[in-house]
This record gives structure tokens, sequence and C-alpha cells, in this order.
């Protein structure tokens, strides 16, 4: 009784994982107790904890000169946690703005440093991300933030932006979609809920050379050193989550790892803007070469048939494509879990709704 779920978040998961989390859950490897109920401080919890840090570490490449981190409080907490563990209050920090996940990150870091945008795509109602030769970044900046992939306007960078101080990315949207060059980053962070897991975690990927100069205000739960010393377990971790990623981190590495993620995310996106592109019932306004791999907005050509279309999806178990509030019309985000036979699913109904109603 499976639906196709679309949701941007928290997302599908993939289903050998729910049913493998599903048989364990009264008796978790002959412990006698769920994985819930378990001390973090066990060998079994802290070696299930370095299991899953093991396995991202061997999915994405991580060099040993970076720390992985395991946090509650998800990808916004981080927003305050990068200028806390990187800046100063007198210091200038720069953002590039490609949409409300950018914001997000400004407004938070406003409040503990002096922020620059130095690129934004706002003029454009963010349909595009800024080129990489129309910004520059001032003197004396600590570190150069930017969200690869924003989860609500569907835009993606298709380059990493070179800098010479440490670049710091929000992944939260397409960590784990398809290799990503660890050492080009001095910051990778993303909330669990899309490719990861369950949500109110984030993962935190860090640059060892970066830890130790948080601010003397710097909370301790935010302060990655500390979380990097105590093998994410400063406090007790949110264990349940841990255990799940690492179940979709070892799905992912029995898939072929991110390489072959990649490939399937591609024919994945390709199927839908193909289909966007070759209909006048349906369009995406991102220009082609920023589109999202991962969500894919898109609007009718008649805006009072959105009800309609989203009621006729949900008769067909299509689910949660409503765009976001502040954008309106559609989205579907198509993260790891969601098969390609869904996304083949999601398309003809939409040929066939266009068929029906154009
Ligand atoms: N950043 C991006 C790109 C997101 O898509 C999201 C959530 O959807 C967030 C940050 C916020 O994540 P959280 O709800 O875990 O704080």
């Amino acid at each position: 009784n499976r639906a196709y779920n679309f949701c941007a978040g928290p997302a599908a998961l993939p289903e050998p994982v729910l049913m493998r989390a599903s048989e364990e859950m009264m008796d978790w490897q002959g412990s006698g107790c769920s994985v819930m109920e378990m001390s973090h401080r066990s060998t079994e919890i802290v070696a299930m904890t370095e299991a899953a840090e093991a396995s991202l570490r061997r999915l994405m490449a991580i060099p040993d000169d970076y720390a992985v981190i395991f946090q509650q409080g998800g990808a916004s907490q981080q927003f305050a946690a990068v200028p806390l563990n990187l800046a100063h209050s007198d210091d200038v920090v720069a953002y590039l703005n490609t949409g409300q996940w950018s914001k997000k990150a400004i407004a938070e870091a406003q409040r503990f440093t002096n922020v620059e945008v130095v690129g934004s795509s706002q003029a454009s109602n963010f349909t595009e991300v800024p080129k990489a030769e129309e910004w520059s970044l001032p003197a004396n900046t600590r570190y150069l933030h930017y969200c690869p992939n924003e989860t609500i306007g569907g835009v993606r960078f298709n380059y990493i932006p070179e800098a010479a101080v440490p670049v710091v990315a929000d992944m939260s949207s397409m960590i784990l979609s398809e290799p990503i060059d660890v050492p080009r980053f001095g910051v990778i962070y993303a909330g669990a809920q899309k490719n990861i897991g369950p949500a109110g975690l984030a993962v935190i990927i860090v640059k060892k050379s970066l830890l130790g100069s948080a601010r003397s205000d710097c909370p301790a739960m935010l302060d990655w050193q500390k979380a990097a010393d105590n093998g994410s377990m400063y406090n007790t971790p949110p264990t349940f989550g841990i255990y799940l990623a690492g179940l979709v981190f070892e799905w992912i590495e029995a898939q072929g790892g991110l390489d072959a993620m990649a490939v399937v995310n591609r024919r994945k996106a390709a199927m839908l803007y193909d289909l966007i592109d070759t209909n006048d019932f349906y369009a995406n306004p991102v220009e082609v070469e920023s589109r999202s791999l991962m969500n894919v907005p898109f609007t009718l050509a008649d805006s009072s048939l959105d009800k309609a279309f989203l009621a006729d999806a949900e008769a067909a178990r299509l689910l949660n494509l409503k765009g976001h509030r502040s954008v309106g019309g559609m989205r579907a985000s198509i993260y790891n879990a969601v098969d390609e036979s869904a996304v083949a699913t999601l398309a003809e109904f939409m040929t066939d709704f266009a068929k029906r109603n154009g």
C-alpha cells in the first residue's frame, strides 16, 4: 500500500531500509532491545555510529583531514553554527543568495557577524544562479557560503565556487545524489530528511584545520570541535536517526555508490524536464543549466486546474506534489529513494492529465 511520495522533506526513504528497520525494531541485532532503547555509550551504539561514519566516508571519499559530525537540530541550526564556529562579530563573511534557503542562512549569520551578499539571483526571481564571473570576494572574508541546490526554487549550481577562503555549502537537498569533490570545501552540512534519513539530524563534514576557533559565546552544543572530540556524543545524540542514516548509507553503497546514484538521478530529472519542455501544458521557469536534479518545480498553463491536478494525483497515489507556498504551482522532489518507476508513473500521469484537460 505504499504511495509514490514526491515530498521535498521529510522525503521518501528507501523501502529496503524501512523494512530492515521494522524487522529490527523490537530486537536490534540480538540485543533484546530496540536500537532506540540502548545507551549511546554502549559498545554497540558507539560501533554503529562509527560504522555509519565509515560508510559515509567511503561513499563521499571523505579524506582523513575532515571530521564527520552528527548533530541534532537539522540544517537550520547549522545556519547559526557556521558563523559561530568560523567567524567573530567583527569579521566579514560572504554569502551567495540563490533563494529561500540562502536567505535564511544569511539572516541567521547576520545575527552574529557581518554578512556581505556577494552574488544574488534575486533579480531573476531565483530562476538562475550567479555565474562565476559575476561575483568576487571582498578582502578579509572568513568564508564563502552557498546553497548548491535550492530546494524550493529547484535551482542548482552547476559549478563549485572557487574561493581563497573556506567554501561552506548547505547540501541538504543534494548530498549523496552525485559524487562531490569534498576537498574543495571547508564545510559541508546537510539536514538528513531528504537523502540521509529522518528529520532532526544534521551531518557536518568539516576540515579539521577549521575546528577549534569557535567564538567563546558559541553554545557547547553547536561547537563542532566539541562534537568531533566526543565522537558526536557530547550529549545524547539522536541515535535512531544515526542508525537509520547508517542503513541508508549502506543501501547507497549496495546500489553502486554515488556514481550510480548520479546516473539514475540524471535520467529521472531528464524524464520530467523533457516532458515539461515538450508539452505546452507545463512550464518550468529555471534556466536549463541551473535546473535542480532533485526538485522539479512546474506550473500548469492554466492555474485554475491546480486543484484538480493535485486531487487526481492523490487519487493515483502520487503524493505531495504541491509547490512551496512561496512559489505556488507544483514541485516533484525526486531524491535517491524515489526510483525511476515512480518518476515514470508521474510522467505518465502528467501526460494523461494534460491530454484530458488541455
Ligand atoms: N537547507 C535546505 C537547502 C533545505 O532544503 C532545508 C529544508 O528543507 C533546510 C536547509 C532546513 O532544514 P531543517 O528543516 O533540517 O532545518
